[in-house]
């Protein structure tokens, strides 16, 4: 059997690093802790010290790797290219591989089960949505939480931090912007006045239910500016949680499936939605020569035909947060605030401390909630400083950890993706 991992590729890019430490103020664990060995450059040196044997690969180790945020803004100042992304997924691959006996890390049972069955097959998740927005709407998920061995579980508390489901729009909604939804994504919804393209139109997994206002939304808004967008029923999640959690070879099926899927589309554009997403699909090797993933902001602010769309004015403070995925990766976070600039009358301000990871990234602030917090403080304070009334950011795990915090603070910013916003003022009911 091959190995999940590759000593060599760690030995060889983690001596590329020349300790010149000029990504360590740009590290927000490093910032926070104060400690050589949660920096970018303090990790590289203990990864190289384990996969040389200098240095046991134990409990610490294991420590100071999970802390990482794997945010990359350390990759993005790097002068000497060090892929730090790469590095931390291939070190947590050799974790997962070796840590069983050396150091109990095992996810809860509930949430492996959750990646196995839910989200490799995410259309289990659409016949499940009926139902989870019926035990939403009921009292019953406040009544279980009671329960012992719930009150601690760090998944019950995240399924009870989920916005509310909505239902996928019905293709006649997607020209009329009236509200009418069905229980399923339509596999074509078609373009309205003057076609200008087609595109796919990737759904992820948990945003398929968490955060289908923006998928209603991007197709919306492609819709009326002359798009054709294909939802390929087949597709499934992109794999970053697999990636980023050790389990590489999972990672990589999965993106053989979306590849293989949107590649019988014959489409050249695969929109995304949420930036860490985009990512794990561009990296994992989904786009090829023929087909290109593109986040919406950017393909929305290079399409053509907005003369012939009416946009509602905004007379509002709107704040823009830059997902890291966004920033550190696809470099594309100047495009949400050009998008939101389409909007009569809004001003659209960047949120302060935009360079620091807001605490989210993917499943962290359910396995490290101390430090998610700390960091999350930072972002609630700029919002509340702000008298905004809005916050967009372009990828979902960011929002419901804003939202969710904004909350419990009683701040009243809602905080939406930068497309919701703009199908709404276009008329889109949601
Ligand atoms: S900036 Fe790059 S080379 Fe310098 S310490 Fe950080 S990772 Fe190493
Ligand atoms: S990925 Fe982010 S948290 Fe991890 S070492 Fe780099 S800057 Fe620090």
């Amino acid at each position: 059997m091959l190995p999940k991992f590759s000593k060599d590729f760690i030995i060889h890019e983690s001596s590329q690093c020349v300790s010149c430490g000029l990504c360590l103020p740009h590290c927000p664990t490093y910032r926070l802790l104060k400690s050589e060995a949660d920096s970018p450059r303090g990790r590289i040196a203990l990864m190289n010290g384990v996969v040389n044997r200098r240095i046991p690969l134990n409990a610490r180790f294991i420590l100071h790797m999970d802390r990482c945020l794997t945010c990359r803004a350390c990759e993005a100042v790097c002068p000497n290219n060090v892929p730090f992304g790469e590095l931390i997924d291939e070190t947590r691959a050799l974790i997962a591989d070796q840590s069983e006996s050396v150091v109990a890390i095992q996810k809860s049972g509930s949430r492996s089960v959750l990646e196995r069955l839910l989200l490799t097959r995410p259309v289990r998740l659409d016949r499940l949505r009926r139902l989870f927005y019926f035990i939403q709407k009921s009292s019953w998920l406040r009544w279980l939480q009671k329960l012992s061995p719930l009150e601690k579980n760090k998944l019950f508390k995240f399924i009870l931090q989920l916005p509310l489901v909505k239902l996928p729009l019905t293709a006649s909604a997607s020209v009329t912007g009236m509200r009418a939804s069905g229980n399923r994504w339509q596999e074509i919804y078609p373009a309205e006045g003057e076609r200008r393209g087609e595109v796919g139109l990737f759904l992820g997994c948990v945003a398929r239910i968490t955060d289908v206002a923006t998928l209603n939304s991007s197709i919306y808004v492609l819709n009326r500016l002359g798009y054709t967008v294909h939802v390929p029923p087949d597709q499934t999640c992109c794999g970053a949680l697999h990636q980023h959690s050790g389990a590489l070879k999972q990672a990589a099926s999965l993106a053989q499936q979306n590849k293989s899927v949107f590649s019988g589309l014959k489409v050249n554009t695969i929109i995304s939605t949420a930036s860490g997403c985009g990512v794990q699909l561009l990296e994992s090797g989904v786009a090829d020569e023929h087909t290109q993933i593109v986040d919406i902001n950017r393909f929305l602010t290079a399409t053509e035909g907005w003369e012939s769309v009416e946009i509602a004015s905004l007379p509002q403070k709107i704040l823009v947060h830059d997902p890291c995925s966004l920033r550190n990766v696809l470099r594309d976070q100047v495009y949400p605030h050009k998008l939101i600039a389409r909007i009569p009358g809004a001003q659209v301000v960047s949120l302060s401390g935009n360079d620091q990871c807001c605490g989210a990234a993917g499943t962290y602030f359910i396995d490290q909630p101390e430090i998610a917090s700390r960091l999350l403080e930072s972002k609630l304070s700029a919002a509340m400083e702000s008298g905004a009334r809005y916050l967009v950011t372009s990828n979902i795990g960011c929002a419901m950890h804003i939202a969710n915090g904004l909350y419990e603070r009683g701040i009243e910013v809602e905080v939406l993706h930068p497309v919701t916003l703009l199908a709404r003022q276009m008329g889109l009911e949601l």
